[in-house]
């Protein structure tokens, strides 16, 4: 069935890749584009800077931009994809969340209670939380949200280690690429021969929401995983695509790098069971070439939805291993999150 859709934030880094990839979907139908009162009344192409590989699509590049209020998108809407600066999403989500269901990139909302946070082949089941939130708030629609960038790589990878292992601590480095922060949120003069050590709230939301992702709803909350996690995260001169260095030190002996491969590769989650168009074949694809994953090689495996690992090794330290992963930050790290947020609520809920 074709679901009617609105982008909030639609002319940002996150929100043209929302209408990049809406556009190639089918069973998706972009009716509304809402940005700020800058933007609003101008066609779409006039109001835009597009920074994406392929043309603006055709049947939005006419289209009027009209205000982030709920009053000004048209009544079958099924989903609002928003992308909206952390300051405003609060608010302007919960007015939304009045009338359609919403699903937010934005980190307000992503631990409150009832609103699930998902990463649909990680802990669909978070998603009975829509219910709740529908009644408490006497809303009809309700907000979904996704996880920051750099956890939703890293949480695909651990997901299928966590299920069969027992971790005694996890850490994790980050190499961050620039269109993380939205088309103006690093400078060039800044990046460029450059690392940045040092990304706002960013070590603290892997933390957390990592932790959260592979926890337990407990009616309107979640019972966080259990095992200390340490982030430190840097912004690097890439464009897109996030890379991250990870060490695991599990309880068990005995665990040898053919299985963490084999569990990352057999690794398969409702998506794949229920044959979701977005979905990629392998969430998690490992790689045997000892300088791979790159940023620039890697990111675009399985349409920007495959994380990519490789260098899968044993680490110094007793029954501890480290491996590389790059996932694309604004497809699988947004856009793309909230979109097979969307096709699974589509599927399994409507
Ligand atoms: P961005 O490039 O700065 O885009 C911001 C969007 O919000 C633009 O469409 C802008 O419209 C609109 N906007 C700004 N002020 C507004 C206002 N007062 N009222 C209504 N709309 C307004 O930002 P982004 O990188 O796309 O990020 C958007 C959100 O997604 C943020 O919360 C960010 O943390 C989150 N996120 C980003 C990434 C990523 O990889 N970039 C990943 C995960 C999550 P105008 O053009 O009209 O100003």
């Amino acid at each position: 069935m074709v679901r009617n859709v609105c982008v909030l934030g639609a002319t940002g880094m996150v929100g043209q890749r929302f209408i990049q990839l809406l556009s190639q979907i089918p069973d998706f139908n972009i009716v509304n584009v809402a940005a700020s009162e800058k933007s609003a009344g101008k066609r779409y192409e006039d109001a835009v800077t597009w920074h994406q590989t392929t043309p603006i699509p055709e049947e939005v590049k006419d289209m009027r931009i009209v205000n982030t209020d709920p009053s000004e998108v048209s009544d079958d809407v099924d989903f609002v994809f928003a992308s909206l600066p952390a300051g405003l999403a609060e608010p302007v989500e919960a007015a939304f969340a009045e009338k359609f269901i919403v699903a937010s990139n934005a980190s307000v909302n992503r631990m409150k209670e009832n609103i699930p946070l998902v990463i649909p082949e990680v802990n669909p089941e978070h998603l009975e939380m829509m219910e709740t939130q529908k009644d408490v708030n006497g809303w009809d629609g309700c907000i979904v949200t996704n996880p920051n960038c750099s956890t939703i790589a890293l949480t695909l990878t651990l997901k299928p280690l966590f299920d069969k292992y027992t971790f005694k601590r996890v850490s994790v480095t980050t190499m961050q690429a620039v269109s993380g922060a939205g088309y103006n949120g690093v400078p060039s003069m800044g990046i460029l021969d450059n690392i940045i050590p040092f990304i706002g709230g960013e070590e603290e939301k892997m933390q957390s929401e990592t932790l959260h992702l592979l926890g337990k709803v407990n009616g309107g909350l979640v019972d966080k995983a259990n095992f200390p996690l340490s982030a430190s995260c840097n912004r690097v001169g890439v464009v897109d695509g996030h890379t991250e260095s990870v060490s695991i030190e599990f309880e068990e002996d005995g665990i040898t790098v053919e299985d963490i491969e084999k569990a990352m590769n057999d690794f398969r989650g409702i998506p794949q069971k229920e044959n979701l168009s977005f979905a990629p074949e392998q969430p998690v694809i490992v790689r045997s070439e000892e300088n791979r994953p790159q940023p620039r090689m890697d990111r675009d495996a399985g349409h920007g939805m495959s994380v990519s690992v490789g260098r899968v090794r044993e680490d110094v330290f007793e029954n501890s291993f480290k491996y590389t992963l790059v996932g694309h930050n604004t497809i699988r790290g947004a856009a793309g999150a909230s979109i097979l947020n969307a096709q699974l609520i589509s599927k399994l809920y409507l």
